[in-house]
């Protein structure tokens, strides 16, 4: 008999991950807040439930896909801890707080469940095409049970170490985009008031010590490096408002630990300026029209 894994969170991201688990053979049952969200997962093939805990009871596993640490929170003490069957295996792929993850598994832990934090590099694409890449924490049992599911949904699984590394992994990662991203941009525009090409800029740069993913995967000059979202008008992409919430749990983390996070924190002002002109919704990159004063 196949598996059953119970999905909480079919949004942008978790409606994809729940039709790869059905590709894949796995008895999916659904539960989201939203209707909407509940009918694509039926029609992608999973099954439907009325509450969390009614898409818990029996499940072999526990996959959610929420917006933050006080949703996941909410979700695992109110509905999953009492409905789970004993030895379900439990995986947070949302991106949240370090903090909320490492007290989240140690209850689970606390009541004989194995739990990981696992979330995800790669957008909306990468969840519906089972692309995305997994960081995660837990114990190595945990890691090991919970690595066929993840495949299921991504094209890479890495075991960060202990519970809540998945979430350090995750916005370390983030952090560092978001000021690399800012100083390429800041780069390009102060390189175009020099006089200097962009296309010319980007052929030196790319092939010197300035490189970096936002330059060459990425680059925030329309018509310069491979295709991304500056090519179309910023748009879809990484949004503003996502990276602002990854660079904000980031200086919440530094602040936990007391680690300096200079380039970090500038970013999440600077992103927040973005957000705060009404561009949240717009891809990261468009931080270059900002910088170069449009
Ligand atoms: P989303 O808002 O589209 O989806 C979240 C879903 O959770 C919604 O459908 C909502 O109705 C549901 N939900 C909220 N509370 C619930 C509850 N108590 N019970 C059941 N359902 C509930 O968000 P998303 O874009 O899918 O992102 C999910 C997570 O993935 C976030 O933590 C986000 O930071 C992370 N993430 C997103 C992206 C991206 O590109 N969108 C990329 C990487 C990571």
């Amino acid at each position: 008999m196949s598996m059953t894994i119970a999905f909480i969170g079919l949004g942008n991201m978790g409606g994809g991950m729940a039709a790869n688990l059905v590709k894949h053979g796995y008895a999916v049952r659904a539960f989201d807040l939203s209707e909407e969200a509940l009918k694509k997962a039926e029609a992608a093939g999973a099954g439907r439930a009325d509450s969390a805990a009614e898409a818990v009871a029996g499940a072999d596993a526990v996959v959610t896909m929420l917006p933050a640490g006080k949703h996941v929170e909410a979700v695992y003490s109110g509905d999953v801890f009492g409905a789970a069957k004993p030895g379900a295996l439990f995986l947070d792929c949302s991106t949240i707080d370090v903090a909320t993850a490492r007290r989240v598994i140690e209850a689970a832990e606390g009541k004989g469940f194995a739990m990981v934090d696992a979330p995800v590099s790669g957008g909306i694409a990468a969840a519906n095409g089972g692309t995305l890449t997994f960081m995660v924490g837990g114990t190595d049992a945990a890691f090991a049970a919970a690595k066929p599911i993840l495949s299921a949904m991504g094209k890479a699984v890495i075991h960060a170490g202990g519970s809540g590394n998945g979430q350090a992994a995750k916005i370390c990662n983030n952090m560092l985009l978001g000021a690399t991203m800012v100083a390429t941009c800041e780069s390009f525009a102060m390189a175009r008031k020099l006089g200097l090409d962009p296309q010319t800029f980007y052929d030196i740069s790319s092939v010197s010590s300035g490189q970096s993913w936002s330059m060459t995967s990425y680059c925030p000059v329309p018509g310069v490096g491979p295709q991304s979202p500056s090519d179309s008008g910023y748009q879809g992409g990484f949004a503003v408002g996502l990276m602002l919430k990854d660079l904000k749990l980031a200086s919440e983390a530094a602040a936990a630990v007391g680690a300096s996070v200079p380039m970090g924190n500038a970013a999440e002002a600077l992103y927040q300026m973005l957000a705060n002109k009404g561009e949240g919704a717009r891809d990261f990159s468009y931080m270059i029209e900002m910088l170069d004063g449009k």
